[in-house]
């Protein structure tokens, strides 16, 4: 059986990192503070804000709440955008995705003042990325999955990572971060036109699952002894449950599980993650503008 990697234990101990640095920005006169944007009322989304909220207040960050209807205009939105970048009580600023229809999201992430990009999305924290230059902001979520991996001691010089998927929100920054030096696993990036997948996931030492299909990773995709971070939130139907439905992951736990050597659970793995590296993000833009 798998040894479980526990993403709220290592948030927690995130929290406790930054507690530290809080601490000390403020006895410095500095309160770290994110602003976090949310357009119309998706329920999902309603619910990220509302914990990133609730997160900011429990570590004593500044954190300011921006709720817009759903008509607000691309022009209204880069206004307020513009306000929050000239705010020097922000550090970081977060527009919830997805935003209405009528928001131009791309135009939206290239607005931010790059140093306050705590997302990690503007085309210079990308090319910072690419370019192995830390600096610059990591996307929150893949950021997580390299802190799971480097807490559970996972040896990945020279390993074969396999990531499933290519997206600007994870799968692409996970495999930059994994490629660049200091890390040095070998990469593959896998997505929905790769040949035969299971030939190229059995290759893998680390495989990092992002596609968004419930339970999709089985038993042989995986090699024996592998290590499996799942990143995947998927609602199921669950007559059995109150709200009807249950989140998984993009993995088949239970089946992998009995294959792998380490594996994060859904809920409990990479989830708690994502956002202790938001508030890491944001201490790090405060750090940053004290020393500008
Ligand atoms: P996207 O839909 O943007 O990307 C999915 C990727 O998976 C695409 O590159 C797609 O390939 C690939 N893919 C889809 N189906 C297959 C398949 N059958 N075989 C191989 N590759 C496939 O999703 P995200 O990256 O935004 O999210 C992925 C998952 O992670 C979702 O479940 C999401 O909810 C979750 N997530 C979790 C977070 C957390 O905090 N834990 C944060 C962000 C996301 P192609 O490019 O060819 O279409």
């Amino acid at each position: 059986m798998a040894h479980l990697i526990d993403g709220r234990a290592v948030a927690e101990k995130v929290y406790a990192e930054l507690r530290g640095e809080i601490a000390a920005l403020k006895a410095s006169g500095r309160t770290p503070g994110l602003a976090v944007v949310l357009v119309g009322d998706n329920p999902a989304s309603r619910a990220y804000v509302r914990s990133k909220d609730k997160m900011c207040r429990e570590l004593g960050l500044h954190s300011v709440k921006l709720e817009l209807p759903a008509a607000t205009t691309q022009d209204e939105l880069l206004a307020r955008v513009d306000e929050l970048n000239r705010d020097a009580a922000i550090h970081g600023i977060l527009v919830q995705s997805p935003p209405p229809k009528q928001i131009d999201e791309a135009a939206i992430v290239r607005a931010l003042d790059p140093r306050k990009d705590v997302d990690g999305f503007h085309p210079l924290n990308v090319a910072k990325l690419a370019m192995g230059d830390d600096s610059g902001f990591v996307p929150c979520t893949p950021l997580g999955c390299l802190r799971l991996l480097r807490e559970a001691a996972v040896d990945l010089c020279g390993a074969n990572a396999v990531v499933l998927g290519r997206s600007m929100i994870v799968g692409k920054p996970m495999a930059l971060l994994l490629m660049n030096k200091g890390v040095d696993a070998t990469v593959t990036v896998a997505h929905s036109r790769t040949r035969d997948l299971p030939q190229v996931t059995q290759r893998a030492d680390v495989i990092i699952a992002a596609i968004g299909q419930p339970h999709f990773v089985k038993a042989e995709h995986v090699r024996e002894g592998a290590v499996v971070i799942d990143v995947g939130i998927n609602r199921v139907d669950d007559v059995t449950s109150e709200r009807g439905y249950r989140l998984v992951g993009d993995v088949d736990f239970e089946a992998v599980s009995k294959k792998a050597s380490a594996i994060t659970p859904v809920p409990g793995g990479v989830g708690p993650m994502t956002i202790a590296m938001l508030m890491s993000n944001t201490v790090k833009a405060c750090r940053a503008a004290a020393r500008s």
